[in-house]
């Protein structure tokens, strides 16, 4: 490593490489360090806090580029991207482990063009790095490659979780892989494993279809063990305690072990609902009749004539669906162009089962408050405009909150 003149560099914009940022930013902390020593103003501290920060996220940018310039030079990327890691962590005093994951973001974006700017500038966040990270398989790469600014133009617009339902989209169409996602059905089934101290540790990767089966039903035995710890604290006192995590496990025992039984023995029949556009379902009808011609499925996120998931929001390759297609009992919901429902309005205060599933469909099972991350379960429909001041029971005039969201709601109104 180079030594680098410390008097040449007077502000960040000076930083031009990696040792020039690790050396900028050490001084600088080590001068605050100096400060708090001598009872310094707490202003001209912080300041030179600040300022060690700045260069120490300059630096992670210079390092990113060089990593990637590395690599297209055909350094080695494990060496590089570990050592680099360790050098950052080292200088920056900070573990390593927090920096390493930066130089192995800037390895991967070496390959990205279009992301690994945006990533720069600032205009998307290393979340959204990750994600995009594991859109690249293989089959998917060129594909990647070439959509570039097609992600970012939606990682700019789009909130968290529609960004991530939109690469899902991206994800469920750009796969070529035959007729079904093979590749990805490699992965899909269950292990179980017994570690030495005797515990067991069950792992199992589901196709969206299944999962969401699955999901439906853990999430049901969760809130039915979350009830009874409610009502009856002293019956259950262990469940009192448990955090969700365990009350999963719990409930996924029970499942597992009881089964769906019903109190008269009888059982209910697993039930996943699935939001196809009509012209989805007709090229998937037509694929089914006439199986030797290739069929693409052109899905998207932000057209409701080419979405195919699960009510959840979470995109499903229609052949998934295809058994569904068959013996599946089919509701029809109207949307207009813009995915708002279509208006139908009943004289009721509260919402029908029908038009609370519209208002799923269009919420893609979210509540609808932002950054609101609820279970599933506790979605309720509820009028926008609160049918106690005149707003009518119409899916237009509906929208999908969970309870707590819901309640929060009605305490700002009164
Ligand atoms: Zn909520």
């Amino acid at each position: 490593m180079q030594t680098t003149n410390l008097e040449s560099i007077r502000s960040v914009d000076d930083v031009h490489s990696v040792s020039q940022a690790l050396a900028l930013a050490g001084a600088l902390l080590a001068r605050a360090g100096t400060l708090v020593h001598f009872g310094a103003s707490v202003l001209e501290t912080e300041d030179l806090a600040v300022a060690a920060v700045t260069v120490a996220e300059q630096a992670k940018a210079v390092a990113a580029d060089r990593v990637a310039e590395a690599h297209r030079a055909g350094a080695p990327r494990r060496r590089s991207c570990r050592s680099m890691g360790v050098l950052l962590g080292e200088r920056l005093a900070t573990d390593s482990a927090t920096m390493a994951p930066y130089a192995t973001l800037g390895l991967w974006l070496g390959d990205f063009g279009d992301f690994a700017a945006a990533w720069q500038l600032g205009r998307i966040t290393d979340a959204h790095v990750r994600l995009l990270r594991q859109l690249d398989t293989p089959l998917t790469r060129s594909l990647l490659q070439r959509d570039q600014d097609f992600l970012l133009g939606h990682a700019a617009v789009l909130q968290w979780d529609d960004f991530v339902s939109a690469c899902r989209h991206w994800l469920n169409c750009a796969d070529p892989d035959g007729t079904l996602p093979s590749e990805r059905e490699r992965a899909y089934g269950t292990t179980t494993k017994t570690h030495a101290n005797g515990d067991v540790e069950i792992r199992s990767v589901l196709d969206p279809v299944a999962g969401e089966a699955a999901l439906t039903a853990i999430e049901h035995e969760d809130q039915k063990l979350f009830r009874q710890s409610e009502n009856d604290p002293d019956a259950a006192p262990e469940l009192v305690r448990m955090n969700s995590r365990r009350r999963k496990s719990i409930a996924l025992l029970n499942l597992l072990t009881r089964g769906f039984q019903r109190q008269d023995g009888s059982f209910p029949t697993p039930m996943v609902n699935i939001v196809m556009s009509e012209k989805v379902a007709e090229r998937l009808l037509q694929s089914i009749s006439e199986p030797d011609e290739p069929i693409e499925f052109d899905l998207a996120w932000d057209d409701i004539d080419r979405r195919c998931e699960t009510i959840r929001g979470v995109p499903i390759h229609p052949r998934r669906a295809r058994t569904a297609l068959l013996l599946g009992a089919f509701r029809r919901q109207l949307f207009k162009p813009d995915g708002i429902p279509a208006s139908y309005t009943k004289p009721a205060r509260l919402f029908d089962e029908h038009q609370k599933q519209t208002l799923l469909v269009a919420a893609r099972g979210r509540c609808q408050h932002v950054g609101c991350g609820s279970p599933w379960i506790w979605l309720t429909a509820d009028h926008s405009h609160p049918s106690s001041r005149g707003g009518g029971t119409s899916v237009v005039n509906g929208q999908i909150l969970c309870d707590a969201c819901n309640k929060w709601k009605r305490d700002r109104l009164l």
